[in-house]
C-alpha cells in the first residue's frame, strides 16, 4: 500500500508532495482510496462534503470509524495523513488474519481537504461535515488561479451544492479513531513507539499592520524615519521572548511588504502571527504581550500598527472515556503509552465536538513534519498497526 501510494503527486525536485484538495494528484489519492477499498470488499461511499467512507460489513448507527487524510501542504511529507489511511486498511488486515469480525458497524474514513493548501481553510471536509464551516462560504473561498472550492468540485465530479451538516452521519458514529504520524519529538525521548493524544492546543491567528512613510533608503536620515520594518522586526523577536516565557510557541511565517522596493523604506508591513498554547490563558497572556509589544515599540518608531485576530481554535480535550480506553487497551501489548497533547490541529480535533474522538500517534524521530524530512521508521508503523488492531477490536467487538 505505502509503495503504491508513494509516487502520486511527488514534485521530484522538491521531494515532498502536492496533494491539493481536488488537483489531479488530490484525485489519483482518492482513487487509490477505491482500489484499497475494493481490494477489501468494502462498501465505498462519498459523503456529501466529499469525504471518502468504505464500509467493512453494514452500515449503521455506533459505527467504529478510523481514518485520516491523504491531501498534503505544498511539498508535505509522505507520513502526514497517508499513515492514518494506510494504517486503517492494514489494521483491517490484521484484524481478519485474527478471525475478528466487527459487532458493529465499521468504516475507514478518507476525510478531504483537511491541509488547507489550495483554498486556505484546514479541516474543510471535516468542518463542512460539523458545520463548523459554512457551506456558501467554502464554495466561494477562491485558490491562487482565482478558481472556486465549488468550481474545483464539479470539476471533480463532486456536487457542491451538497455541502453542509450531516446530522444522520454524525449521529452514526459512536467512535472516531485517527493514527498520526508525530509531529514532534516527544516520543524519540522515550522508549514507546505510540502515544495517545490528551488534546489539541487552542490557536490564534493574528494580522498585524505595521504602517509607516515611504521614502528614499539612501537620503532620509535615520532619525527621519517612519519604518515599519522596524517595528515588525522588533515584533518578532517580542515574540519569540514572549512565547518562551509563557510556554507557548508564536511564529511570524507570511509577511507582505509595501512598496517592496530594495531602496525604498516600507509604507507598509503586513505580517500574520500564529500563537498556540497549553492554554486559553496562557495564549491570551502571551498574545496579549506581542500585541502590547508591538504597540510599545510603534510607539518609539513612529509607525502605526492596527493588529486584529484573523481566527481562534480553542482548545480540544479528546474524550476521555475513549482516551482511558485506548491506554487500557494498549498497556496490555506496550507498557504504558505516553499520553500527550499536540500544538497541530487535525480533522479528530474538529469531528471531537461532534463525536467520541481519540488519537493515536506513531514516534517520528527527527519530529520534522510539513515538510520532506518527515519520517516513522518501519518498525514504529508496524508497532501503530498492531495499537490501532488492538483498539478497534476493543471498540468494535
Ligand atoms: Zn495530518
Amino acid at each position: 500500500m505505502w509503495r503504491s501510494l508513494l509516487p502520486l503527486g511527488l514534485n521530484p525536485d522538491t521531494g515532498g508532495y502536492r496533494r491539493f484538495a481536488w488537483n489531479t494528484a488530490d484525485l489519483a489519492c482518492r482513487e487509490w482510496f477505491r482500489t484499497e477499498a475494493a481490494a477489501r470488499g468494502l462498501d465505498m461511499e462519498t459523503d456529501r462534503n466529499g469525504n471518502l467512507w468504505a464500509w467493512w460489513g453494514p452500515k449503521g448507527p455506533g459505527a467504529v470509524v478510523t481514518g485520516s487524510h491523504l491531501d498534503s501542504v505544498p511539498d508535505g511529507g509522505a507520513f502526514d495523513g497517508p499513515l492514518g489511511v494506510v494504517s486503517a486498511f492494514a489494521a483491517i488486515d490484521v484484524l481478519r488474519a485474527r478471525g475478528f469480525t466487527p459487532a458493529k458497524p465499521f468504516a475507514v474514513a478518507c476525510f478531504s481537504d483537511e491541509e488547507g493548501a489550495r483554498f486556505g481553510v484546514a479541516c474543510a471536509g471535516s468542518r463542512l461535515l460539523t458545520g463548523a464551516l459554512d457551506p456558501g462560504k467554502a464554495r466561494a473561498l477562491r485558490d491562487l488561479d482565482g478558481v472556486t472550492m465549488a468550481e474545483a468540485m464539479e470539476r471533480a465530479g463532486q456536487d457542491p451544492d451538497t455541502l453542509g451538516r450531516d446530522d444522520e452521519r454524525l449521529a452514526g458514529v459512536a467512535a472516531y479513531v485517527e493514527l498520526h504520524v508525530e509531529q514532534g519529538k516527544a516520543l524519540a525521548f522515550t522508549e514507546s513507539p505510540v502515544a495517545v493524544a490528551s488534546a489539541i492546543w487552542p490557536h490564534s491567528r493574528w494580522r498585524f499592520d505595521f504602517g509607516g512613510e515611504a521614502n528614499h533608503a539612501g537620503t532620509t536620515r535615520l532619525e527621519d524615519r517612519r519604518d515599519p520594518m522596524l517595528t515588525y522586526a522588533n515584533t518578532v523577536l517580542a515574540a519569540r521572548k514572549k512565547a518562551k516565557l509563557g510556554g507557548a510557541v508564536a511564529t511570524f511565517g507570511r509577511l507582505v511588504v509595501e512598496p517592496n522596493g530594495t531602496n525604498a523604506i516600507p509604507s507598509r508591513v503586513r505580517a500574520w502571527l500564529d500563537v498556540r498554547a497549553p492554554a486559553e490563558e496562557i495564549l491570551a497572556a502571551v498574545t496579549e504581550e506581542i500585541v502590547q509589544a508591538a504597540g510599545e515599540r510603534a510607539g518609539r518608531d513612529g509607525t502605526v500598527l492596527a493588529a486584529e485576530r484573523e481566527s481562534h481554535t480553542p482548545v480540544v480535550e479528546f474524550d476521555h472515556v475513549l482516551r482511558n480506553l485506548l491506554t487500557g487497551t494498549l498497556r496490555q501489548s506496550f507498557g504504558a503509552v505516553p499520553v500527550l497533547p499536540t500544538g497541530a490541529g487535525h480533522d479528530a480535533g474538529i469531528l471531537a465536538a461532534a463525536v467520541p474522538t481519540a488519537m493515536l500517534y506513531v514516534r517520528n524521530p527527527s519530529g520534522v513534519s510539513h515538510a520532506p524530512g518527515e519520517h516513522a521508521e518501519d518498525r514504529d508503523c508496524l508497532a501503530g498497526v498492531t495499537a490501532l488492531a488492538d483498539v478497534l477490536q476493543e471498540l468494535a467487538q
